[in-house]
Order: structure tokens, then C-alpha cells, then sequence
């Protein structure tokens, strides 16, 4: 039976299955495109995460690049996505494949990615569905399309090229975190990147992505108007933090995401503290096995063979227990919403001479935040204060203002569209840093559908 869904705004205490209703739900026009190629965001176009774009040219020729939600509270998800026989999937982040398993259960649609982002796909859809029970927010698909969504990947390595009706297409490195692609399309009358998205500074993981020659670029604007910190001197700053607490007889607790930055920090632990005692927890470990399966993704293999053995994984209560001797644990949530990280915060609050160093973005409303914020995280129920020192590092692994703006020019892109941003603070001054290059620059409405090529975009 065919399911709709609708993106209401979502009340937190209403847990029942909202997004199912009867009749049309989709932003997605009816009617054919009328002139060249047409590309229409389901969402990610003026906000942060939660993507989803269709691209449609006047044969109908139809393609969906990503389809995630944000894990925000509430989360958001992105408007029905129309009928589409195929999907490229840029990588395994929740905000770009987080309701692919309801396109695979509803349109039957193939997913197109790297094989290292199939494989975590498993491992972030149920994390998601357990997040959501646990959670209370609704989810428009359920574990049975979990099975569906697995058996509807086609796997494609970096730039081998296969046809999509009369589209080239072939996947090329992101940077981000392994296996992330970005997808590069070539029409008989037109080329198309489409960043996913993308890093051009080497990461310990990863190798930066490298520009393609472009016509449209698609081009995600996270960083917009930020400049990150030169990347190695934030690290020996982390580094020598590090080294302080140590030898103060402090203990060090490293909240990390699991996909990409537990891996990222432990390399870089290892590189210049191989004296310490670091322990790992979480999904982390999960996805690090994954990730060495497929070391076509990794800067240097030996490297994170080297960093990964030599750390001791948590596989157990008593491991748990042992960790609490241990200099360094990193483990998830990265944003301090639950997971092995709570558990350690309850038992090293109590000594002052420990700290907290995080290393990503800690969103609203979540531990991390409330910590940074108010010296307080709610700790299996009970709002708990966090008497411990705490800093934040930048270990992003999105472009930053300028890799976006030089990414732009190095594809000599004539017209760039920038989506996965905030279109108050972070998109203006890329537009201005953009046409000032002489790109024309397009700034995608979710639900609004528009032209590529300058003699229909001039006139939009
Ligand atoms: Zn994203
Ligand atoms: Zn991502």
C-alpha cells in the first residue's frame, strides 16, 4: 500500500505516526519541466542538513541526490520525494540518507553510493530508529524498510562512470569522512557537480576533495562567512590541552560523533601523545571496522591500522569500569543526547581536575549545549551540574568560507547553487564572495522549483 507523509511542525508529545495521510503530500510539481533542467528542493536548500533535491530535465529524465532528515528537536524531514526510480546517496550521514528507507519501501527506488556508505547505512538507519522510540519522534518508515533500503543499493567506486538514461554520472572523493562522493553528472549539453557534503583539507582520515570542471555547481555552504583555525595549530592547541590535564592528574573525557570524528581524534591522539592511555567508545568502533574494509576511503591506511590497535576498545561492563583509569576516553554522542558518554560525564564529574574537550558543533537543546551554556546536563534524568573544565576544538570537516569560495573557482563553475546553509548568516557573504568571482549564484528555496543555465536564471 502506498504511504504519504507530511513534514507538519511537530510537537514534541505527539508520538503517533502524523506524517501518514491520505492523498498528495509532495512540494514536487506535477507538470514535466518546461526548458532544460529543472531541480527542486524537498529540503537542505535554505537550511542546514535534511536534504533532498530532485533534478529533472525536459525528457523527464529524473534523478534524487540524498534524502535525509535532522536529528534536531523536533526533527525535521524534508517534503515527500515523487516518484524516482534512482537515488545517489552522498555519504552515510543521517541528515542525507535518514529517510531513504521510505523512498526504497514506497518508489522501490535504487540508491547509488560508495560501498563504505552502504555498509554504515545499516548501522545509521537503526540508530535512528532507536533514537527515534527512545526519543518519542516520529519516523515515517519502520525496521522492515530497513531490509527493503539494504537491498537497493547499486555500489560505484570513485569515478567509474555509468549512464543514467542519457546522464554520465561518476562519483568522485568528498573529503568529509571515508567514503563520502560527491556526484559529477554529464549530460550531452551540460555538466553538474553536486558537492554532498565536502571538505578540500586533508583530514587524518581522509584525502580532501579535488574540483571537477563544472557548468552548475551544487555546492553545500555549511561554512559560509566562517574561516576555520589553521587546522594544525588547532591540533597542537588540543594537544597541549591534552598534555595539561594529564599531568595535572586529570582525566579527559572527548565527546565524538561516531562516523568519521571518533576515528579523526584517535589518529591524532596517537600521532602526538602515544604515551597515553586512550579508550574508545561507542559506534565509533563499529564504523572504524568498516572503514578499514575499504581502504580505497582512507589518506593513509597504515596510519589508522597503527592509531586503532594501538587505543583499547570498550566492549564491556568491566572495560567500562577499566576506561575510568584510562587518560583519554573518547566515545559518543558526540552532542553528550545519551550513549557511553553520559555514564562517563556521572563518574568523572566528581574530580575537578578532570575536563571535557569537545570537538564538534553542539547543537541546540542537546547536553553538550546546556553544558557549554548553563554548566549543567541532564544525566539519566536528573539535571546535574558539571563543576569540570571544558573547551571546544574545531575539527570540522566541511569546507570553511574560503575552500568554499577557491572549490568554486578551481571547477570555473558558471553558476553555483549553495544549499545546505543558513540563509541568514552563512549564506549572504558567500553570495557576495561569489559574484564578486563572477559566478551567478542561485539560493535554493525548499519546495520551490528552478532553472539551471544563465539565459533562464537571469530571468527568475
Ligand atoms: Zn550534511
Ligand atoms: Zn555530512
Amino acid at each position: 500500500m502506498r504511504t504519504n507523509f507530511k513534514t507538519y511542525q511537530i510537537h514534541q508529545s505527539i508520538v503517533q505516526m502524523v506524517f501518514y495521510s491520505p492523498g498528495r503530500t509532495s512540494s514536487y510539481p506535477e507538470e514535466p519541466p518546461t526548458k532544460g533542467y529543472r531541480y527542486h528542493y524537498l529540503g537542505g536548500g535554505n537550511e542546514v542538513g535534511n536534504v533532498g533535491v530532485v533534478l529533472e530535465d525536459q525528457k523527464q529524465t529524473r534523478l534524487l541526490l540524498d534524502y535525509g532528515l535532522a536529528p534536531t528537536t523536533p526533527p525535521r524531514y524534508p517534503s515527500e520525494a515523487p516518484e524516482v526510480r534512482d537515488a545517489v546517496i552522498t555519504h552515510s550521514h543521517v541528515d542525507h540518507l535518514g529517510m531513504a528507507p521510505w523512498l526504497c519501501a514506497n518508489h522501490r527506488t535504487r540508491l547509488h553510493g560508495t560501498a563504505l556508505t552502504a555498509e554504515i547505512s545499516e548501522l545509521m538507519w537503526y540508530d535512528c530508529h532507536k533514537v527515534s522510540s527512545i526519543e518519542k519522534y516520529p519516523l515515517a518508515w519502520d525496521k522492515r524498510d530497513i531490509d527493503t533500503a539494504l537491498e537497493s543499493w547499486n555500489i560505484h567506486r570513485f569515478k567509474e562512470t555509468w549512464m543514467h538514461e542519457d546522464w554520465k554520472l561518476e562519483l568522485h572523493r568528498a573529503g568529509h569522512i571515508p567514503g563520502a562522493a560527491m556526484l559529477n553528472i554529464e549530460t550531452p549539453d551540460r555538466k553538474i557537480l553536486f558537492s554532498g557534503d565536502f571538505d578540500t583539507r586533508d583530514s587524518p582520515l581522509t584525502k580532501g576533495a579535488e574540483p571537477v570542471k563544472t557548468d552548475t555547481l551544487f555546492l553545500e555552504g555549511t561554512y559560509g562567512g566562517r574561516e576555520h583555525p589553521p587546522l594544525q595549530e588547532e591540533e597542537m592547541r588540543f594537544i597541549h590541552h591534552v598534555q595539561r590535564v594529564v599531568d595535572r592528574g586529570g582525566k579527559i573525557l572527548i565527546p565524538a560523533f561516531a562516523n568519521g570524528r571518533t576515528q579523526d581524534i584517535v589518529m591524532r591522539l596517537h600521532k602526538h601523545l602515544p604515551h597515553l592511555d586512550v579508550h574508545v567508545d561507542g559506534m565509533g568502533k563499529r564504523i572504524a571496522k568498516m572503514q578499514m574494509n575499504h581502504p580505497e576511503t582512507l589518506r593513509d591506511v597504515q596510519a589508522f591500522k597503527d592509531a586503532w590497535s594501538w587505543s583499547r576498545r570498550v566492549s564491556s561492563k568491566s572495560d567500562r569500569k577499566k576506561a575510568l583509569d584510562a587518560d583519554v576516553i573518547v566515545s559518543t554522542s558526540g552532542m553528550m543526547q545519551g550513549g557511553p558518554a553520559i555514564w562517563y560525564l556521572n563518574r568523572l564529574r566528581h574530580d575537578t581536575a578532570n575536563a571535557i574537550l569537545f570537538t564538534g558543533y553542539q547543537a541546540e537543546k542537546t547536553g553538550g549545549r546546556k553544558l557549554q551554556t548553563e554548566g549543567k546536563v541532564n544525566i539519566f534524568g536528573n539535571e546535574t551540574e558539571i563543576p569540570l573544565e571544558w573547551k571546544s576544538y574545531s575539527f570540522s570537516t566541511h569546507a570553511g568560507h574560503k575552500e568554499i569560495v577557491d572549490f568554486a573557482a578551481a571547477c570555473e563553475a558558471e553558476e553555483v547553487v549553495i544549499y545546505h546553509t543558513d540563509p541568514k548568516n552563512a549564506r549572504p557573504p558567500l553570495v557576495e564572495a561569489l559574484e564578486k568571482n563572477g559566478h551567478i549564484v542561485h539560493n535554493p528555496v525548499n519546495g520551490v522549483s528552478e532553472y539551471l543555465g544563465e539565459e533562464y536564471s537571469r530571468s527568475n
